[in-house]
């Protein structure tokens, strides 16, 4: 099978679909690669690199001429999809509900469209999960961008000139990226407390030498939950949780946020009267901006200033580290290829019934499939 990389369309995306390392793994696996001109530019991949690796580069129509799978990080415009061959896979972070119009776009051109961030939670999906492997950089990123505008320093420092104390840092929310940010911000010596609302994740802030902030006597999420995400809390447990956070923000210097719940705007964490108990100079990067935000007054893409404090409303933060970031989609997206790949076939063979394949697959003759899209 052919498989084609395209250029991404959408604005500001810098991150590609494929590095030399799974060009050279796809074709291990039988499978021909065609990468258009220019992929790699923004993510320190030359097509030098791609041809290298064994693929060929050329203009966008040549990649996808008679090509069985089109990979991508974003969803790619329709435009640019037109001459793709009816019944091709069309894999990346496709955002169904967003880009609803496009999904019916990629239906009506015949296109089996697979949206990887519905990629299903579970053990057997692990590397393939581009939602994890985003946010573990943008948690990281996080804190190195709070890092450079701080004004201050990190860690504790004792100098001939006198002692500089540590930072303080609280980090809301401990999933994948808020964990990567804990580890970041003890890497680089701030003093870190940390909180969640799912109990499961106490001994994991502890295991990074950070301190769990916890309510307590109100009910949180004991285990992992339904696939380990947060639920909407109680009016009780979020009254006790605003308790809890204004007894402890107005002594930190810098605050990420990351809380998201599935399929609903963002929990609001942090208020305008909180923030304003911060000393001058503090930093807040709300992860969960492009959500609805977790703090009062933040824009998603842009840093704000209330009360002397900076508010980041983080967007794509791993389009920032666009090698690395690409490096591991593509990965994910080789994983999840190669778990169905049938030698006799040579390609990928996607079982209706199985449980990955139901949770991504958004269209398939010329309809949407998805009960999501329903
Ligand atoms: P997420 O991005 O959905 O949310 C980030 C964090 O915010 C979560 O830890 C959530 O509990 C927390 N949160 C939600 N509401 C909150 C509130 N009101 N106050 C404080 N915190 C709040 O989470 P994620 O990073 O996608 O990870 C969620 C879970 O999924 C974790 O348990 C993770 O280990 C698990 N996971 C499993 C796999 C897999 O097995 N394939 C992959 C990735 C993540």
């Amino acid at each position: 099978m052919k498989i084609a990389i395209l250029k991404e369309t959408a604005p500001g995306e810098t991150r590609c679909a494929a590095s030399p390392e799974t060009v050279k793994k796809f074709i291990g696996l039988g499978a021909e690669v065609a990468v258009e001109r220019g992929t790699g530019e923004h993510a320190l991949m030359a097509d030098a690199d791609f041809e290298a690796a064994g693929a060929a580069v050329g203009s966008r129509a040549d990649a996808l001429n008679g090509a069985g799978a089109i990979l991508c990080v974003s969803g790619l415009d329709d435009a640019a999809l037109a001459g793709a061959e009816k019944g091709a896979l069309l894999v990346g972070a496709l955002d169904p509900i967003g880009r609803r119009e496009s999904i019916e776009g990629y239906a009506a051109a015949g296109l089996e469209a697979l949206a990887m961030e519905w990629m299903p939670r579970i053990s057997r999906a692990q590397s393939m999960d581009v939602l994890s492997s985003q946010s573990n950089l943008a948690g990281y990123k996080a804190v190195i961008e709070a890092a450079g505008l701080y004004g201050r320093m990190l860690p504790m420092m004792m100098t001939a000139a006198g002692t500089v104390s540590a930072a303080k840092v609280f980090v809301m929310g401990v999933g994948v990226a808020g964990l990567q940010a804990i580890a970041t911000a003890r890497r680089m010596g701030a003093q870190v407390s940390a909180t969640d609302v799912r109990s499961a994740t106490r001994e994991q802030i502890l295991s990074l030498g950070a301190k769990p902030i916890f309510v307590e006597h109100v009910a949180g999420i004991e285990g992992e939950g339904a696939g380990g995400y947060a639920t909407e809390m109680s009016p009780e447990y979020q009254k006790a949780q605003a308790e809890l956070v204004s007894g402890h923000i107005a002594k930190q210097d810098i605050v990420i946020t990351t809380a998201l719940i599935p399929g609903k705007p963002a929990p609001r964490l942090i208020s305008d009267a909180q923030l304003a108990t911060m000393r001058p100079g503090s930093i807040v990067v709300d992860l969960a901006a492009e959500a609805g935000g977790n703090v009062e007054g933040c824009v998603a893409g842009e840093s704000v200033r209330r009360h002397d404090v900076t508010i980041i409303g983080a967007a794509n933060l791993a389009r920032s580290l666009a090698a690395d970031a690409s490096a591991l989609f593509a990965r994910n997206l080789y994983n999840f290829l190669s778990a169905f790949w049938d030698q006799e076939a040579g390609k990928p063979v996607l079982p209706d019934e199985d449980e990955l394949v139901k949770g991504i697959r958004l269209t398939k003759d010329g309809k949407l499939v998805h009960e999501r899209l329903a």
